[in-house]
């Protein structure tokens, strides 16, 4: 009997056909001590992964055990299962896993317990924190912007620019060495109007997302165009960068709010058709 259930034997290949009930007790099979919790783990303060092998059962599950150190847990302990406050029938509705208390004794559950209706969806989430790396030019550049400068490199065979620096030129296959230091006006070449809502979106839609071509650049930038209505936005627009308040900025390029129109004609299709 397998917990959680799989839809077909992975010995046989046989179809599961039968659910069973098992308990909410069980016994630790093995585990590991987490000294320092990361975000979204099941607890915020040390605990042991474990492979519980719930009574019934003949497979472990994992699950986090809730103890106050690593001498309180070893294999062969008998643990139970601490249901979260709510449950919506999700695996999160185990909250942890707990020490048995002897005293009392094991629920357990049969399988035609609750609604015959299917589960239609389950709800994961899911979230994944990295660390990014700057390489050196990237490096230079982000320093560049926590002092409202926008770096760029030119390549010193074809003398194109660069923005944000790469390091090298994609075309020559040479390190991108002259560092230039770009102005912080320039010409929308493509754009979009972001129309539909999704999750994290920290502006309300519509808006546009824009490749600034910056003054003295040859590759466009991607950022915001605000100042303006989203249908008035046309490319060939001139735009300048809108900086946060001084105090504000760090190592991001985030230091730039977005991108506005500073008032100029717009700019004729031949100065940036190479560039699109
Ligand atoms: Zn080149």
């Amino acid at each position: 009997m397998r917990v959680p259930p799989p839809e077909f034997d992975p010995v046989t290949h046989a179809a599961t056909t039968d659910f069973v009930g098992v308990a909410s007790e069980g016994t630790v099979v093995s585990w590991t001590w987490v000294p320092e919790p990361v975000k979204a783990q099941p607890l915020d303060h040390p605990f042991a992964w474990a492979l519980v092998k719930l009574d019934g059962a003949d497979t472990a599950i994992m699950h986090a055990v809730d103890v106050a150190s690593n001498d309180a847990i070893h294999t062969g302990m008998r643990v139970r299962i601490r249901w979260a406050a709510e449950r919506v029938g999700a695996i999160t509705d185990i909250a942890c896993f707990e020490p048995a208390d002897t005293a009392e004794h094991s629920e357990s559950f049969s399988a035609d317990e609750g609604s015959a209706e299917g589960v239609t969806g389950v709800i994961t989430p899911v979230s994944l924190d990295y660390v990014y790396a700057a390489s050196p030019e990237e490096s230079a550049f982000f320093r560049g912007m926590a002092e409202g400068r926008i770096l760029g490199q030119r390549c010193p065979v074809c003398r194109k620019v660069y923005v944000p620096p790469r390091g090298a030129c994609p075309v020559d296959g040479v390190p991108t060495t002259d560092e230039v230091e770009l102005a912080g006006s320039g010409t929308v070449t493509t754009f979009c109007i972001v129309n539909v809502p999704f999750l994290g979106q920290r502006i309300t839609p519509p808006y546009v997302s824009a490749y600034v071509l910056l003054d003295g650049a040859d590759i466009a930038f991607l950022h915001l165009i605000q100042g303006i209505d989203a249908h008035d936005v046309r490319m060939g627009m001139r735009v300048e960068a809108v900086w946060k308040p001084r105090e504000e900025w760090g190592t991001t390029i985030e230091n730039i709010l977005h991108f506005q129109p500073n008032g100029e004609p717009d700019a004729a299709y031949e100065t940036y058709e190479g560039h699109l």
